[in-house]
């Protein structure tokens, strides 16, 4: 994408034209949260405006109109990540929740003493606690792959640790912290080899590359809305047909029952299965409308114009002295993480604020991982679809300034 048109892509977004502190804003911290464009904005506001009412339910035109608009959404998720069939797409509140659905409803029922449950080392916590719990409930054991200096992950650990006793395995398609990604499609592979079904944890790949789930090979793929320039609190869970089929519901409620009496309820099939009670209806709506505004700009032009970022900003900080980038995997998406000697992380993230520029302090929910490198917090610099040249230039200057203050 030539710097032009991410330059006429940040217009689209209201609040990149505020300013922060005095300054223009230099919002690097997509990885935790995107912005919004006006469509998706306008989106959710035409919902209420317009044709909001409960779906599912109603016979008036109202109900239909938005059950329609909230449907149609299926179709909308299908086509991005090339899912093949609109009944496998499976509306919940964000990755976190579609983790904690897949461990609980499909995994638990499989789990006893002596089974395991395969991670790696650079899991957000979203894809380590639900293990936890259910490891620790069952009597199973939670295995993890170690994380190379790098930043990549020890693949031969990983084949080794595929065993007769693991019984499921959870990775990360993009670390959130690192930039790494995973060669899943290989991971993938080795696990299906032995049997192994596998959950792909996508919230930082579906907002920065084009993904095909059914090239990955993976049986669960799971995102965010709020990461794809959509709003907070939905999110994607896919899972193969076959398998949700057979699964049972993960919460009891309205909306996921065939018919109810004191003696026998019978469930809907998925997806509906899956979700139990009034939905996020505006919210479904406007995350369909941030997919689409990802496929009008195109997914193979928001990776190519990321990683021209990612060189650009790579080379800029590693000139800086006293800064340490961690995680130089060489396929990362556009995440930086690094310390500075003698100044704090949040120290970091403070004085860059009041020069506008916004980046992440801390350990972006990945504690294990911060152990793993020895370091307590990072601050990170994460790109998104409206990141240009000129917030890259803003937070190398502000970084010029922590070190004058602390050096
Ligand atoms: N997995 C990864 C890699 C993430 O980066 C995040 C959020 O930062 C999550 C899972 C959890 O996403 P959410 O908080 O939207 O449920």
């Amino acid at each position: 994408m030539a710097n032009n048109v991410a330059h006429r892509i940040r217009d689209d977004f209201p609040i990149l034209g505020k300013p922060m502190n005095g300054h223009r804003l230099a919002f690097l911290d997509s990885a935790a949260s995107a912005q919004k464009p006006q469509v998706v904005i306008d989106a959710e506001r035409e919902c209420y405006e317009s044709y909001y009412a409960n779906i599912h339910r109603g016979v008036y035109s109202l109900s239909q109109q938005s059950t329609q608009a909230y449907e149609a959404v299926r179709g909308v998720v299908k086509r991005f990540i090339n899912a093949p069939d609109e009944r496998e797409i499976v509306f919940v509140r964000g990755a976190t929740e579609a983790i904690n659905l897949v461990a609980q409803s499909f995994v638990r029922p499989k789990l006893g003493p002596g089974d395991e449950v395969l991670i790696t080392g650079m899991e957000h916590h979203a894809n380590i606690v639900p293990w936890q719990m259910v490891t620790e409930a069952t009597g199973a054991k939670l295995v993890v792959v170690p994380v190379n200096d790098d930043g990549t992950l020890d693949v031969a650990a990983y084949r080794e640790r595929l065993n007769e006793r693991t019984r499921f395995v959870s990775f990360v398609h993009v670390s959130n912290t690192l930039g790494t990604v995973n060669p899943a499609e290989e991971m993938i592979a080795l696990a299906k080899a032995k049997s192994i079904p596998v959950l792909l944890d996508g919230a930082q790949s579906a907002p920065h590359m084009p993904v095909d789930i059914q090239a990955l090979g993976a049986d669960f793929y799971c995102f965010s809305g709020h990461k794809t320039y959509g709003p907070s609190g939905v999110g994607v869970l896919w899972g193969r047909l076959e398998l949700l089929e057979a699964m049972p519901p993960y919460q009891g409620g309205g909306d996921m029952i065939r018919t109810v009496s004191f003696e026998k309820t019978e469930y809907a099939e998925p997806p509906q299965r899956f979700e139990a009670g009034t939905p996020n209806i505006a919210g479904v709506i406007g995350m369909g409308a941030g997919l689409e505004y990802l496929e009008g700009v195109g997914m193979a032009a928001v990776a190519a114009h990321e990683q021209t970022l990612l060189s650009y900003a790579t080379e800029q900080l590693k000139a800086l002295p006293g800064l340490k980038i961690i995680g130089t995997a060489p396929q990362k998406t556009g995440v930086i993480s690094f310390v500075m000697e003698d100044a704090h992380p949040h120290d970091i993230g403070t004085i860059l604020d009041m020069d506008g520029v916004a980046v992440r302090t801390g350990h972006h929910c990945t504690q294990p991982l911060m152990a793993r490198f020895g370091v307590p917090a990072t601050a990170r610099a994460s790109f998104g679809v409206y990141t240009v040249g000129d917030d890259i230039d803003a937070l190398v200057s502000g970084l010029k300034r922590v070190r004058k203050m602390f050096a």
